[in-house]
């Protein structure tokens, strides 16, 4: 007896990026539109015959985007800005809502549709903008298009919809419409519009749609739960409509429960990865005429699945419910997965047999499904997962002695400074004697085409080690001498010999594996390739420290010696699943711990530790907030700890809402902050004002993300700004982010505003 197995979305990107380079190619403006149509179409026939190999019953589709499903579901309800109405073509209009739009000769310039993560995963989507007058319309063009494309390679479509309360609850009042509602208050003019799709694809053929509300597992207020009431009655109502399977996923729909078993649905989705224990309650509380769609298979990483845990939670779902009942499916959308492990042709063997990409996912619900009815179940998947599982168990590179022995002697002394901040700050401003608003960047200078092309030769053997080398010492001291000429205080070295700032530690690490081809999308064309952390974390060598030294070497003023913060680290990497997150930052926090304590042996007095990742790993639930930021601020106090107290600690952050982890932040007790704000135009400073931050702090006086060159005038207003909620004894001058994206012609004209602006505060903001 076989379950129906299917997931619930597949990567878009291609094994091959071939979406991102046939994106790239378009938007150049090498290829027209129908060139990327014909890659994309090849995209989704190829993933939906993938799917039909593997022995899915029921594939997803309209879950490929060109750009975007949240945009999609945006274009497909008439949700399209006034900004963008005058864009005729449709393809150049979806393009410009994504990524904005120029046309210097027509005097256009159309800012883009803001972009935000998609729940706690490293996807962006694009933020619809509800208006006042906002008019909702149906296209269900897209949708029906994918039915019959999948339908001709032979499989069994399932259009995968973004519900209309998710889709509310993640969109914005549109700024520029001045009494735009608060969106969810518009699910009366939505509905119908989705009541017309459902009669559609029923007219279609189409026998289930997947009905994505991910908000489910989230926290509601009362009004968004009488939304869902409302959704859901009207949804499950109208006739003729195809059934529905309600997916939840990335976490436990807890009190949402009954919401969802009485939605009426025909079918409800969980996901058993992030959240097994809601199994039995979902168990309980399912109606008679509701089936059960368990999510075994993880879509967030990248591990083979112990697939008799797996298998038992699907016996136990079979037996209170029947065969009919249940079905087998990924936790979520594979999205976040890189395509197939058989791309990697150079990983670690032993590494490579325990990881599990799209593809192969695929087979494992197969096997899972096939064998729901089995009590020990048997046969090929089943003995292979065994044996990969157990041997993964007990390699001796997951597990390193004495990185546990160290884990466990670590003691709350360790986690704490030797002085607190006053006396600190007092013997560091003895020994650098910086002027008041000192000036600083945050560490990289422009990646220029010729450093990446030195990199691309060095790493192709084309040039020698020795070569590249010197090369890069040139770079570096090119930089230090840029900065003196400048006259900013505390220097950087400009991170030429680092591509990535998670990889550049993770290839200095033990316990990393990194990946040819195992990119995933983080925002339309821009994918990203995670290490993978896999075994016990250790330093086997200092890891910056010549590259601070010699930068150190070449100047008088303090040169920051440059890392990336155990979070950072933890949160952009795929991380392992044996361990809690928590043990594994305390094994790299000790890792970094250690380069803080080699760094300051050599002389380097002024340590940085970049963690812009630290608000990411915010559970989804309020609830297991503190949890997170306890071992958060801990991992980061392990790190900095160690070292004396005119050793100045600097921290950074950077595109992140931060107003709600103040406490959390004010605890890193780092002695100097250097945040982005000056997109918010310094709001969150008053925040930092309200709650008194006690320490040092530079909020980013101009956005690095632009080309364009701040006035000095416009920068002394920020810190005058700063300094009517701070005190200037706290603040300091910095860009908000690193600059290596920008060109050195920008980086000269912005920095020489800025120290300007430094000098004009000292002269006139001074006393404040
Ligand atoms: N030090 C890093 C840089 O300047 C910080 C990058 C970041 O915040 N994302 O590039
Ligand atoms: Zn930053």
């Amino acid at each position: 007896m076989t379950l129906p197995a299917t997931c619930l979305g597949f990567p878009r990107i291609g094994v091959a990026r071939e979406l991102k380079k046939s994106l790239e190619r378009y938007w150049s403006g090498a290829t027209t539109a129908v060139d990327l149509e014909i890659v994309a179409t090849d995209l989704r026939r190829r993933h939906w015959l993938a799917m039909k190999e593997a022995g899915m019953d029921e594939v997803p589709t309209n879950d490929f985007a060109l750009y975007d499903h949240v945009l999609d579901a945006a274009v497909m309800l008439g949700v399209v800005p006034s900004r963008f109405r005058d864009i005729e073509d449709p393809t150049t209009r979806y393009f410009a809502m994504a990524r904005g739009y120029q046309d210097p000769a027509l005097g256009v310039d159309v800012r883009a549709m803001e972009m935000t993560k998609w729940f706690d995963t490293n996807y962006h989507y694009i933020v619809p903008e509800i208006a006042a007058d906002q008019v909702f319309t149906l296209d269900a063009a897209k949708i029906l298009r994918d039915v019959d494309e999948a339908r001709a390679t032979g499989v069994k479509p399932r259009p995968v919809i973004l519900g209309p309360v998710s889709f509310l609850l993640l969109s914005k009042a549109a700024a520029e419409s001045t009494g735009a509602p608060e969106p969810i208050t518009v699910l009366g003019s939505v509905l119908p519009l989705y009541q017309q799709l459902f009669a559609m694809l029923a007219k279609h053929g189409v026998e289930w749609v997947q009905l994505d509300e991910p908000c489910l597992v989230t926290d509601l207020d009362n009004r968004s739960r009488e939304a869902y009431e409302r959704a859901f009655a009207g949804l499950t109502k109208c006739s003729p409509r195809p059934l529905i399977m309600l997916t939840t996923y990335f976490g436990s729909l807890n009190e949402n429960l009954s919401l969802a078993t009485r939605s009426g649905c025909d079918a409800l989705h969980v996901d058993l990865v992030r959240a097994p224990e809601q199994l039995g309650e979902a168990l309980s509380a399912l109606p008679p005429a509701m089936s059960l769609s368990t999510g075994l298979v993880s879509g967030r990483d990248i591990w083979r699945t112990d697939l008799d845990r797996a298998h038992a939670m699907c016996r136990r779902a079979v037996t209170v419910l029947g065969t009919d009942r249940v079905r087998v499916a990924t936790s979520c959308s594979m999205l976040h997965v890189p395509v197939d492990v058989e791309a990697e042709t150079k990983l670690d063997v032993e590494v490579k047999s325990w990881l599990s990409f799209a593809a192969q996912k695929l087979g494992e619900i197969r096997a899972l499904a096939d064998a729901a009815t089995e009590v020990v179940p048997s046969g090929r998947a089943f003995d292979e997962a065994r044996a990969i599982l157990s041997s993964r168990r007990a390699s001796p590179r997951t597990h390193d002695k004495s990185v546990r022995d160290r884990v466990a002697s670590v003691t709350q002394s360790m986690l704490t400074r030797s002085a607190p901040f006053a006396e600190r700050a007092a013997a560091q401003h003895a020994r650098f004697g910086l002027p008041q608003f000192p000036t600083t960047t945050i560490g990289s200078f422009p990646q220029t085409s010729e450093i990446r092309a030195a990199r691309a030769a060095w790493r192709a053997h084309h040039i020698t080690d020795a070569d590249y080398e010197t090369f890069l010492k040139q770079e570096t001291a090119r930089c230090i001498a840029a900065q003196e000429t400048l006259d900013l205080d505390v220097l950087v070295h400009g991170e030429f010999e680092r591509n990535d700032m998670v990889e550049h530690f993770g290839e200095r690490l033990a316990g990393f594996a990194f990946t040819k081809n195992g990119w995933v999308q983080s925002y339309g064309s821009r994918c990203v390739k995670p290490p993978i952390i896999f075994g016990d974390v250790m330093r086997p060598r200092p890891m910056t420290v010549d590259w601070a030294t010699y930068a150190q070497s070449l100047t008088t003023r303090p040169v920051k010696g440059m890392l990336t913060g155990p979070l950072t680290i933890l949160q952009w990497s795929f991380v392992r699943d044996d361990q809690p997150r928590s043990e594994t930052c305390v094994q790299i926090a000790l890792a970094l711990r250690d380069e803080l304590a080699d760094l300051e042996r050599a002389g380097i007095s002024v340590i940085q530790v970049d963690e812009p990742a630290i608000r990411e790993g915010l559970p989804l639930r309020r609830k297991d907030w503190a949890g997170y930021l306890r071992w958060a601020v801990d991992a980061f106090r392990l790190t900095t700890s160690v070292v004396m107290n005119d050793t100045q600690i600097h921290t950074h952050m950077c595109y992140s809402e931060f107003g709600e982890i103040l406490g959390a932040i004010i605890e890193l007790d780092a002695d100097v902050l250097s945040i982005e704000s000056s997109r918010s135009n310094m709001e969150l400073l008053s925040d930092f004002a309200r709650v008194g931050y006690p320490n040092e702090i530079g909020p980013g006086v101009y956005d690095i993300h632009s080309p364009r060159v701040p006035s000095t005038d416009e920068i002394f207003g920020r810190l005058e700004m700063a300094s009517n909620v701070l005190s200037s004894k706290q603040l300091w001058v910095n860009p908000d982010c690193g600059l290596k994206t920008r060109e050195w012609s920008e980086v000269n004209s912005s920095l020489k505003a800025m120290v300007a602006a430094a000098k004009r505060a000292r002269a006139q903001l001074g006393a404040r």
